[in-house]
């Protein structure tokens, strides 16, 4: 029987029962039609609120996987949905009635420790890259929570606790190969496809699906000086103009994020902290471990904590640290904003919206960036935001459905509350579905007339649609 599959212009085509046969032939992964073995496996993303069915997923294991789908979604103008990790909160993963191609069983990872790099399959999570590497006592610039795909964070920029001294995970980027949209192999460097290689660099999965990435590894621990300094609530205003303060003359070595949230049962809390609000400093020193109480000094001299749980620990597990707060399975709806500083008035605001959190486990997290990330010049690469110091992530969870309306609504409000301190931009990897107005002023400003004619050049049909997507230019 054939196959109805959505085509990207709204249309449904029909797929031949041969032909799908002698695709599923070809493949050295896997095909599956709704209610086969590894359907639901791959349509199912970390945000419960996506809940889509594709027509047809294919679970590639192979680069050459990857080019026959993109020729076969681009032959036939199906409508393509690409996933990695899983992770994006706006789902654009997976799609309804398209065609889905799954990457998440490509996850080898090479480390060339004497060239310092590594080699990493479009699958792979951050985990498996930082066990990797750590082994050699080696890392790149990843996020904070270790099962987020390597693919969709290093598409949109990527930054962690060691942006600030190594940038983001698009400035280690050497090389990448992209199946473009005519079915093509590219590699994208400095010197092979220098245009597609700024492309990718922040551009998201406008412009290829990336099969292999190449990035640059530094020596990084694998003991580093990590952990929380928990303050109450009570004190929040006082802890975050101190905090301001006290990150101002802080080392590139160190990063120190802000989360404020209900007091998860964590064991050095006592039994009455636990779901009361917190202001929490998560922080991370990389350097060289003399300089380590210097440099943290200014932070644990803040105010009277409840609780300091720091020291000397491996990398790879403070990477783990927030898995548990940010477990799959959850709706979530997050709302983002970049700043260059966190004024009075601004903090005023953001902790009004903590004292109201819809849900036990809605938290608002303050990112620190600046130092090598900002050194470089906002029209390097495709990622723009380059005078950026804190970026605000509302990150909105809550289990029940019924509370929908409530929970978006809390982060709508939090959201526009705090626009007026903003730079009106946004990270693209923290963007929800419902915010394509933002993604020419807010994800890419200056850079995004260039990113519309790169996609008029690589994917003038726009195939690679189901991203926060630059439309090509005319
Ligand atoms: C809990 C959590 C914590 C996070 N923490 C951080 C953080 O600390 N720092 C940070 O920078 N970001 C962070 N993020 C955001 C993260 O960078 C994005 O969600 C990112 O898109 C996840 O990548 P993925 O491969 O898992 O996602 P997916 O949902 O699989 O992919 C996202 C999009 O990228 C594109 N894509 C994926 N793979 C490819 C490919 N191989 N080729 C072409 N296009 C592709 C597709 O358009 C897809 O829709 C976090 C996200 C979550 C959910």
């Amino acid at each position: 029987m054939a196959i109805s599959v959505y085509t990207s212009d709204g249309k449904t085509t029909q797929l031949p029962p041969e032909t799908l046969e002698s695709f599923r032939g070809g493949l050295r992964g896997e095909l599956c039609l709704p209610g086969e073995a590894g359907y639901d496996e791959a349509r199912t993303l970390w945000n419960a609120m996506i809940d889509r069915r594709p027509a047809v997923v294919v679970r590639a294991a192979s680069a050459a996987d990857v080019l026959r789908t993109v020729r076969l979604a681009s032959e036939h103008g199906l409508l393509l949905a690409v996933r990695g990790g899983g992770h994006n909160i706006a789902g654009n993963a997976v799609c309804d009635g398209g065609l889905m191609l799954d990457l998440s069983l490509m996850r080898g990872i090479r480390v060339d420790p004497a060239a310092l790099t590594v080699r990493v399959e479009p699958g792979a999570r951050l985990a498996d890259l930082d066990r990797e590497t750590q082994a050699f006592g080696l890392a790149t610039p990843v996020g904070i929570n270790s099962t987020t795909g390597v693919a969709g964070l290093t598409l949109g920029g990527g930054f962690g606790w060691l942006s600030r001294k190594l940038g983001l995970t698009v400035d280690n980027l050497l090389s990448a190969d992209v199946v473009t949209a005519n079915g093509e192999m590219l590699k994208a460097s400095a010197s092979a496809n220098p245009d597609l290689f700024w492309a990718i660099r922040g551009g998201g999965g406008n412009f290829g699906v990336v099969t292999s990435f190449e990035l640059k590894l530094h020596p990084v621990g694998p003991q580093v000086i990590a952990g929380l300094i928990v303050h109450p609530f009570s004190h929040a205003k006082g802890v975050l103009q101190a905090y301001r303060k006290a990150v101002e003359k802080a080392p590139e070595e160190l990063c120190c994020w802000v989360v404020m949230r209900k007091a998860p049962p964590l064991p050095f809390l006592a039994p009455e902290v636990h779901g009361t609000e917190v202001v929490v400093l998560a922080l991370c020193y990389s350097g060289n471990p003399a300089g380590a109480d210097a440099a943290i000094a200014p932070l644990k001299a803040i105010g009277t904590p409840i609780a300091v749980a720091i020291g000397e620990q491996p990398f790879a597990g403070w990477q783990t640290a927030f898995d548990p707060l940010l477990t799959p399975g959850e709706r979530n709806y997050w709302k983002s904003h970049d700043f260059v500083e966190l004024n009075d008035r601004l903090l005023d605001v953001l902790l009004d919206a903590v004292r109201h959190l819809p849900s036990p486990q809605c938290e608002v997290f303050i990112a620190h960036l600046g130092g090598a990330i900002n050194r470089v010049p906002a029209d390097a690469t495709a990622y723009p935001h380059r005078n950026v110091e804190f970026v605000m992530n509302v990150h909105t969870r809550w289990s029940d459905k019924a509370q929908d309306a409530e929970c978006i609504a809390w982060a709508r409000t939090m959201y526009d509350a705090t626009a007026p301190f903003a730079t009106g931009g946004v990270y693209v990897n923290f963007m929800p579905e419902d915010e394509t107005q933002r993604v020419k002023s807010g994800a890419y400003g200056p850079n995004y007339d260039r990113l519309a004619q790169l996609k008029a050049k690589y994917d003038p049909k726009n195939l690679f649609r189901m991203n926060q997507n630059v439309a090509p230019a005319k």
